[in-house]
């Protein structure tokens, strides 16, 4: 697996492309990017047919280990590749440690031992357990194992922490990694760890930046506490303008985690190049279109917003539910920072649903929609706008019916392959 950097600006962009990857000989993919959000090894609402029909691009698939943890044996027994246990034998498979989408009140930690959610419950994994994983999963890309359960909330001696292990255990994974057979020609991804403190960030980085890996994943972020989008992005930028900083120009950076269209673009200009598809999944999860407009001449300028469809005329959306079953749910989060969550709809996580409230799209079971005729968006090619109506979506929702969210996944998925090429346009024009 090779990364190539073609062009960059540090205050504009980068453009690059994945490739080489030794099992597949013909994939190749630009960046920025994305990967394939999945859970439990698949696409929610999506059946592999469907993928198919919303792109024949075959964009990396992300298999968080925290959804795919108690198949573990079974890949085992199965001794073939994880890609092959899915059935997604032709897709990049890229391992990660956390489901960008899960959230779970915090838990206490042990040393030398990392946090997995999974759906089972909490586990302590050592980083040896978590190669000898890598191992029967023979991903095509991995991120290193590494304390980053971290998020906006945690204290200073916490984030400290999660540098110091994190860093030490790199170096004894770093050496697995190179005396594995099976996983020495994979794509190795470090972890960056250092949460909000940009001396810790600083600290990873330089750290890791000395290791001959394929990227960086620049995660502790959001963890366990709140969103990703509900982060408030000023924070988030200042970490990931200053983290790049120290990161090597000619490997990959990857982010995770469901920020909405104009935290992508900033982050894009920082000179990010990978970010997965969890905000057009929750959306569609929560009931909700993607119609946001990219559509605009100044997509990477710096005071560029985007609206949606329509509002550019006048036509003003509202984002909340006249007629729903918006509710205050559960807590996300514990201890000293307790944070109520409204959720329009069931997107289920982990142990709290997942509030996904935004001005990018709109939300369908809006009693506004009971008769609206028209596609989700005008000249749109996708299968949903193709064939359905608003109403119709609206109806399914109403009746809680599954094909609502399928329906929506297929809008969603197919709106953000399209903002991202987009991108790539813009920054070609720009480097
Ligand atoms: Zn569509």
């Amino acid at each position: 697996m090779k990364f190539k950097l073609h062009q960059f600006n540090k205050l504009r962009g980068r453009l690059g492309s994945l490739s080489d990857v030794e099992r597949l000989p013909d994939f190749s993919m630009d960046t920025p990017n994305i990967f394939l959000y999945t859970t439990a090894g698949c696409i929610p609402n999506l059946t592999y047919d469907v993928l198919q029909k919303i792109t024949t691009n075959v964009f990396p698939m992300q298999y968080p280990l925290n959804t795919l943890y108690r198949i573990t044996e079974a890949i085992k027994l199965y001794k073939k590749a994880l890609h092959s246990f899915v059935g997604q034998p032709e897709y990049v498979s890229y391992c990660c440690i956390q489901d960008p989408l899960y959230s779970f009140p915090r838990r206490k930690h042990k040393l030398e031992l990392f946090t997995l959610n999974t759906i089972g419950g909490i586990e302590f994994i050592s980083y040896e357990k978590y190669m000898e994983i890598m191992e029967d999963f023979q991903p095509d890309i991995y991120v290193s194992p590494s304390d980053c359960d971290t998020s906006i909330f945690s204290s200073t001696k916490r984030t400290c922490n999660s540098v110091n292990i994190t860093n030490r255990w790199f170096e004894n994974v770093y050496k697995i990694h190179e005396s594995s057979p099976i996983l020495k020609n994979k794509g190795l991804i470090a972890a960056v760890a250092g949460g909000y403190d940009l001396m810790l960030r600083e600290r990873c980085a330089k750290y890791m930046s000395e290791f001959p890996v394929l990227g960086y994943l620049i995660d502790g972020l959001f963890t366990d506490e709140i969103a990703a989008h509900e982060v408030p992005i000023d924070s988030v930028m200042k970490i990931i303008s200053h983290t790049v900083n120290f990161l090597p120009e000619e490997r990959l950076r990857i982010v995770h985690g469901s920020w909405d269209p104009e935290t992508v673009l900033k982050m894009v200009k920082s000179g990010i190049d990978i970010f997965d598809t969890s905000f057009p999944i929750l959306n569609a999860e929560n009931g909700r279109a993607l119609l946001f407009n990219f559509d605009v001449p100044n997509l990477l300028d710096d005071d560029v917003k985007l609206r949606l469809h329509g509002e550019e005329n006048g036509v003003k959306e509202e984002t909340s539910i006249e007629n729903g079953d918006s509710d205050i749910v559960d807590q996300q989060g514990s201890g000293d920072n307790p944070k109520k969550f409204k959720s329009s709809t069931s997107a289920n996580r982990g142990n709290t649903k997942i509030k996904c409230e935004n001005r990018f799209s709109i939300a369908l079971k809006d009693t506004r929609y009971f008769d609206d005729l028209t596609p989700l968006m005008e000249n749109c090619s996708c299968l949903t706008c193709e064939k359905h109506t608003k109403a119709y979506i609206h109806h399914l929702l109403c009746t809680n019916e599954l094909l609502a969210p399928v329906l929506l996944t297929i809008h969603n998925l197919h709106h953000y392959i399209e903002f991202f090429r987009k991108i790539r346009e813009h920054l070609k024009k720009q480097l």
